[in-house]
């Protein structure tokens, strides 16, 4: 079975563990590695002859236009990680519109294409905020992949649904909703594949995992970050649970990943998912 495999392009100043220390306006005034990481990602996909989904940052797309560009012609798919990085439930209406529609042009100004797929930063869109579904819509999006079903301190949302379903936005439109994969462990739902889970645990676990939901009929979604490959990459000093959620296992995420592709079958989120929502969407619990 074809499981999604999806890339958030950013830059290790840009999350939001060290938002108190790298605020948007000093990113300028930081090393950038997110080139090299792009390059080397897509070096290690091209061994496993696999395409992926970029959700790429608009500040990213913006100073580094050729990464877009480079995305594309390797096949890569395209979608958007809004621009500035910052949590879809603290943004107004209005904030989240122009946030988004600035990450778009910052995007097209690379590949002059339609973007399909969004990605909240920090998985930060909760469900119940009907307005970001209809912003979506109207900016043209198909597909969001946000809603992330787990506990979490800064996102999660753990009573949505696990699986890929049509949220409806009117009469005529809707966004299909693909969460990143969970698995149900003792009545909780616990993340799989995916940044911190994919570094933090063991592969057994990740493997285990991604089977069993195969074995169900459904596709894997996995996730992580450029930094997240990048044994390199400046070492702040932050608080300790910055630390912890940004540094531990790094070295362990290009083996894990490297043994996922070999295991598993992977492609972008277009390959997976009928985004024109042709055919009806089951929510199996
Ligand atoms: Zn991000």
């Amino acid at each position: 079975m074809l499981n999604c495999i999806t890339i958030d392009v950013e830059d290790w100043f840009c999350v939001e563990s060290f938002r108190d220390i790298f605020p948007i306006e000093t990113w300028n005034q930081q090393k950038p590695r997110v080139l090299s990481n792009i390059v080397r990602i897509c070096e290690i996909l091209n061994e496993y002859n696999v395409k992926a989904t970029f959700f790429i940052l608009g500040w990213i797309a913006e100073k580094f236009p050729e990464i877009t560009e480079y995305l594309h012609s390797r096949g890569h798919e395209i979608g958007c990680h809004s621009y500035s990085h910052g949590l879809v439930y603290k943004m107004s209406p209005e904030e989240f519109r122009d946030d988004t529609i600035r990450s778009l042009e910052a995007i097209n100004a690379g590949v002059n294409i339609p973007i399909r797929g969004y990605r909240a930063p920090s998985f930060s869109i909760k469900p119940k905020d009907e307005w970001v579904w209809k912003t979506l819509a109207d900016l043209g999006f198909s597909y969001d992949s946000s809603v992330f079903p787990v506990v979490h301190d800064v996102y999660g949302t753990p009573d949505a649904p696990r699986f890929a379903h049509i949220i409806k936005v009117d009469e005529n439109r809707s966004i299909l909703e693909i969460p990143p994969s969970t698995v149900r462990i003792f009545g909780k739902n616990i993340g799989v594949g995916g940044g911190g889970y994919l570094r933090l645990f063991p592969y057994w676990y990740t493997s285990h995992a991604l089977k069993r939901l195969n074995r169900l009929g459904f596709p894997g979604v996995i996730y992580f970050h450029p930094w997240e490959i990048d044994l390199k990459q400046p070492r702040i000093k932050a608080r300790a649970r910055s630390r912890l959620r940004h540094y531990t296992n790094l070295k362990t995420t290009e083996i894990k990943l490297r043994k996922l592709l070999k295991n598993f079958k992977f492609g972008p989120v277009r390959d997976v998912f009928d985004l024109d929502m042709k055919k009806q969407i089951g929510n199996r619990l």
